[in-house]
């Protein structure tokens, strides 16, 4: 193996090298380190499909899969430099909005490390999701030029281009490459394709841009705002361009290792993530017919092929297009997709589970359940409420179809690079292997009765949190106190996550704070923390922001409460925050409704890192609650079967809760109160107040009195530092069910086959 030395990546000493010569030369050597590893090959690979791959940065994450990291940081200290300088510099890849993104992202490290054959395929977007700043107390968008094109980046330009027809034009593209290393083993490629017409210039102020110009705008933003027609058309533009390209790299690829075509699919696994890339099949079918299949052949050759994941029961988020759309900009899919229903039409009656509606819609979800042989949901709730109630009619035609994968998620980047503190500590008593065999970390077990392995992971915490406060100081000037409670919620905002319900408690605590005499005041103070995005259409995602951030202003102007509670939201929360952020944890908030998250990945990287849910019995927090039993996690508020049943019903009034519930009363109506209107804007806080208090569409009034109950017996417990820390050495011994490892083997062994 050769020995790789950084100097010899840099024409000069390293000390005198800029941070972007630094930069270079590492990159250089990483690319190389890769290389030499080599690609994971075999007769058949894995083509993953996804519209997102939140990457993150990803210096740290090769070296530290290279096995070079060590070595490479301490070359950089005998030259006066930091490593840490140089991760700073890096620019975050923004190629995803939250969880789908990342765990697309998680899935490709364990098939690297697995050893599997496996390239994910997507966009290479130019400004990937926006970059989120405050000002005014509101989130303000704009774009975020992650890269830096014709400087060296972790893309490599490949001669593979193809050329897409839309119903108007016709573009080429050009495929990008990112190695991805896997932990000590061959790596995998992550495949990005761009339009060789894109043109940064058609972008006018923040992230608006013109949206006729498909030729040129077409791989700048991920998920351009879809809340008019010509951004819910870019859309279809995107996601026909994405998988065009994907079905004739997978089809020249699969003939130069052998294929017929006829046996496609002993040669490729297509795992389509979520619905965005559905279109994947009837262009696969068109391919194949341009090659000389017939159409019922080239159906089998496909259902054989694909398989595909649901990530969500969110009616609003699975994908239905006019049919006028696909005519517009893909025409020569409309046939097949007419085919493809008629197909149905002619085996079922029932009209949900059609291609084609009465209105002419299309039903991606429909075309993936029809034509791929795999149908997974992301945690064993979710796919139970798949099979049960959202696709039960699917269910009933194809039960051998639906199957469960609970997500996971990758240890490497979740606690070897973002924790070293505990990293250490675990690997000081177990060894190594944990990081490849992560059920491993049950060994930590027996620690449990261990006072003085306790106070080690008190320690380690401690340490997190005062690295974390010192960086959140250096990013946005907001100082927070290391000796309180960090209670966090980082995720994309949504209402069915219920950042509100966070924040409606945060507003009684504040009340309950100025009527407290001194003897009743807590001891330790609670700092909330905030991490989300909110989409740039979504109104009352942004409003809850807005009422985030006013109600931080309103406690900190307050001498006596802001002792005892502070609430600050991070700007821009991506993978680089929520590495800075998880390990600094105490509280995890995992409060969606119940039955509304699919899955979650952030409470498992909370759990790994010794934080202690509080949570609904929801998505994989139910898994959780089973592995750790009921004295290591927090639960509250209604089942998802009340949940379903009382949607079913149809008969949830706010305003019942809130006329009985004064507490609840008074904190809804402190969103309009003068304080928060001093500091806000009464637009945004008026239309929050009557959102809640008239729809309250994810029920956060009926869990509000059983959150608060258990919030409080949360703080009670944290005083007990030891009972505490026992909890989170549990939390951490059985995280081992949730490494992504676990769920790609499982993926590898019930649905690709791939070996
Ligand atoms: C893990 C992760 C998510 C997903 O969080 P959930 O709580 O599962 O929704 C979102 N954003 C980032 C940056 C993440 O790392």
């Amino acid at each position: 193996m050769t020995e790789f030395s950084l100097a010899s990546y840099a024409n000069k000493p390293l000390a005198e090298c800029t941070e972007l010569e630094l930069f270079n030369a590492l990159l250089s050597l990483t690319k190389d380190a890769a290389a030499e590893k080599g690609y994971n090959q075999g007769k058949k690979r894995l083509y993953y499909i996804s519209a997102e791959f939140l990457i993150g940065k990803l210096l740290s994450n090769n070296l530290i899969n290279l096995g070079l990291y060590d070595q490479v940081r301490a070359e950089l200290a005998e030259a006066g430099r930091d490593l840490a300088e140089l991760e700073e510099f890096e620019n975050e890849p923004s190629l995803g909005n939250g969880g789908l993104g990342r765990l697309a992202a998680c899935f490709l490290d364990s098939c690297a490390t697995l050893g599997l054959p496996a390239s994910g395929v997507g966009l290479a977007y130019h400004c990937g999701l926006f970059r989120q700043s405050f000002d005014k107390n509101k989130q303000y968008e704009s774009p975020d030029y992650w890269l830096r094109w014709g400087q060296e980046s972790w893309m490599r330009r490949t001669p593979k281009h193809y050329t897409v027809n839309f119903g108007n034009l016709s573009v080429t593209s050009t495929m990008y490459q990112i190695d991805v290393t896997g932990y000590h083993s061959q790596c995998d490629t992550l495949n990005l394709f761009d339009v060789d017409t894109v043109d940064e210039r058609v972008i006018k102020n923040r992230i608006n841009f013109d949206k006729s110009q498909v030729a040129k705008n077409l791989t700048l933003f991920l998920y351009p705002d879809d809340s008019d027609e010509a951004g819910r058309i870019l859309r279809v533009y995107q996601e026909y361009f994405m998988v065009s390209n994907a079905a004739q790299l997978m089809l020249d690829e699969c003939v130069e290792r052998g294929s017929n075509l006829h046996d496609l699919a002993d040669y490729a696994a297509v795992q389509i993530n979520d619905t965005h890339p559905t279109m994947v099949i009837p262009e696969l079918i068109r391919l194949l017919g341009e090659r000389g299949i017939g159409f019922d052949e080239a159906v089998q050759i496909v259902r054989d092929t694909c398989a595909y994941t649901n990530h969500t029961i969110l009616a609003e988020a699975l994908e239905c297009w006019p049919l006028s759309f696909i005519e517009r900009v893909a025409p020569q899919l409309v046939p097949i997709i007419q085919q493809l229903d008629a197909f149905v039409r002619g085996q079922y009656e029932d009209d949900f589970v059609q291609v084609i509606d009465q209105w002419q819609n299309v039903h991606m979800a429909n075309i993936d359940i029809h034509f791929s042989h795999s149908v997974n949901g992301v945690a064993a709730l979710h796919t139970k409420i798949l099979e049960d109630s959202e696709l039960a009619p699917f269910y009933k035609i194809y039960p051998e179809k639906f199957n469960n994968k609970t997500n996971g998620i990758t240890f490497r980047r979740w606690m070897v690079e973002c924790n070293p503190g505990l990293n250490k500590l675990v690997s000081g008593k177990i060894g190594e292997g944990w990081k490849t065999d992560a059920e491993q970390l049950e060994q930590l077990l027996p620690l449990a009765d261990d006072p003085a392995f306790l106070a080690q992971l008190d320690q380690v915490k401690r340490t997190n949190k005062q690295t974390f406060a010192a960086w959140l100081a250096a990013h946005q000037g907001t100082v927070v106190d290391p000796d309180s409670v960090f209670d966090v919620q980082s995720k994309r905002l949504h209402e069915y996550k219920r950042q509100q319900l966070n924040l409606l408690w945060a507003i009684r605590k504040y009340q309950r704070l100025q009527m407290l005499e001194a003897d009743e005041l807590p001891k330790h103070k609670v700092t909330v923390i905030f991490g989300a995005k909110a989409a740039p259409a979504y109104t009352i995602a942004k409003d809850i922001i807005h009422a985030i951030i006013c109600l931080g202003k309103v406690i900190e102007a307050d001498p006596v409460a802001s002792k005892y509670l502070q609430v600050v939201m991070i700007e821009n929360y991506n993978v680089t925050a929520a590495q800075h952020l998880i390990p600094a944890a105490d509280i995890s908030e995992q409060i969606s409704l119940a039955s509304k998250e699919a899955s979650g990945t952030s409470n498992m990287k909370f759990m790994l890192n010794g934080a202690i849910t509080l949570g609904t019995m929801d998505g994989a927090n139910v898994e959780i609650a089973e592995l750790v039993g009921e004295d290591n996690i927090y639960t509250f508020g209604d089942s998802s079967d009340e949940v379903i049943a009382r949607y079913k019903r149809g008969d949830y009034n706010p305003r019942s809760y809130y006329e009985k519930d004064e507490e609840l009363a008074a904190a809804v109506d402190f969103l309009t109160s003068d304080a928060m209107l001093a500091q806000g804007d009464a637009t945004n806080l008026n239309r929050l107040h009557d959102e809640l208090l008239n729809k309250d569409w994810f029920m956060t009034f009926p869990d509000f009195a059983d959150y608060c109950a258990t919030k409080a017996q949360v703080l009670k417990d944290y005083e007990d530092r030891e009972a505490w820390q026992r909890k989170a050495l549990v939390n951490i011994s059985k995280a081992g069910y949730f490494s992504s490892d676990r769920t790609i083997a499982q993926y590898e062994k019930d649905i690709w086959h791939l070996r």
